[in-house]
């Protein structure tokens, strides 16, 4: 579903955030992206939503070549592969449902194929009694939960999550990690990265750690393995 080939990213000619990087994720996996800061996982999540290009290497999404495709055709990755951030980034003067809509309109979806999904969506995340909600009027965690509704409203099958509780207090945390894992059982790949050792001790999937650039473990079932 995934794979890397022989990557790597230098900025700026001397500052090498990746390092040969070697990987394949399976479809449907769980992936922590763990590591101190500076090991290069902001750029790799950037890599794979082709926000960035790798200096060396090739990056292949269900087949294809990413590092191929022209930017005019990145809509259409995006399509496949979604994202959520730390600090939500909804649009502050749409509601709710708006907010997800958007990301539905953007692709050019029909009114017909919106008015089915955004509820549906709206129920997953179990936030239907909030659609008329601006996200001020929200907790952290439940915009967060909107981001998750908007970034998998148009069925990706990868979602990357950049330290989705990094905002949140613990308790908030875990439940959106129950959001991400029930979506992750519906057969969507997550890769997210994160500083949350109690959430990666406890939920025992594949962990990948970055330290300076380069893959150091790559383990199944596996732990934080740092004390931050
Ligand atoms: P984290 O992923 O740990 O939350 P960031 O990705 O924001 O942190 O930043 C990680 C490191 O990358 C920091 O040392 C930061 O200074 C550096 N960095 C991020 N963006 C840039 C940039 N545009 N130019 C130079 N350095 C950057
Ligand atoms: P992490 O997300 O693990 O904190 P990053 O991928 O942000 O790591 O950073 C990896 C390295 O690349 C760091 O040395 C950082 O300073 C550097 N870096 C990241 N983004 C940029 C950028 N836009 N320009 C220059 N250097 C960058």
């Amino acid at each position: 579903m995934i794979q890397f080939k022989n990557v790597s990213k230098t900025y700026n000619k001397t500052n090498q955030a990746l390092i040969n990087i070697n990987l394949e994720i399976n479809k449907g996996d769980f992936i922590f992206l763990v590591g101190p800061s500076g090991a290069g996982k902001s750029t790799f999540i950037k890599l794979l939503l082709k926000e960035e290009e790798p200096t060396e290497g090739n990056i292949f999404v269900e087949h294809q070549d990413i590092t191929k495709i022209s930017r005019r055709k990145t809509p259409y990755l995006r399509r496949n592969i979604s994202v959520v951030f730390q600090d939500f980034r909804l649009l502050p003067n749409k509601t709710v449902y708006e907010n997800i809509a958007f990301a539905m309109e953007v692709i050019e979806a029909s009114s017909r194929e919106i008015r089915r999904q955004v509820p549906m969506v709206l129920g997953m995340v179990g936030l239907s009694d909030k659609a008329k909600q601006y996200p001020h009027e929200l907790s952290g965690g439940e915009r967060q939960r909107v981001s998750i509704a908007r970034a998998i409203v148009n069925n990706p099958s990868i979602l990357i999550a950049d330290e989705p509780t990094g905002n949140l207090d613990p308790e908030t945390a875990w439940e959106i990690m129950k959001v991400l894992k029930q979506i992750n059982r519906r057969g969507t790949t997550v890769v997210m990265a994160t500083h949350a050792k109690d959430i990666v001790d406890t939920m025992q999937q594949r962990v990948i750690a970055l330290e300076k650039g380069r893959i150091v473990r790559d383990q199944h079932k596996g732990a934080y393995g740092y004390e931050d």
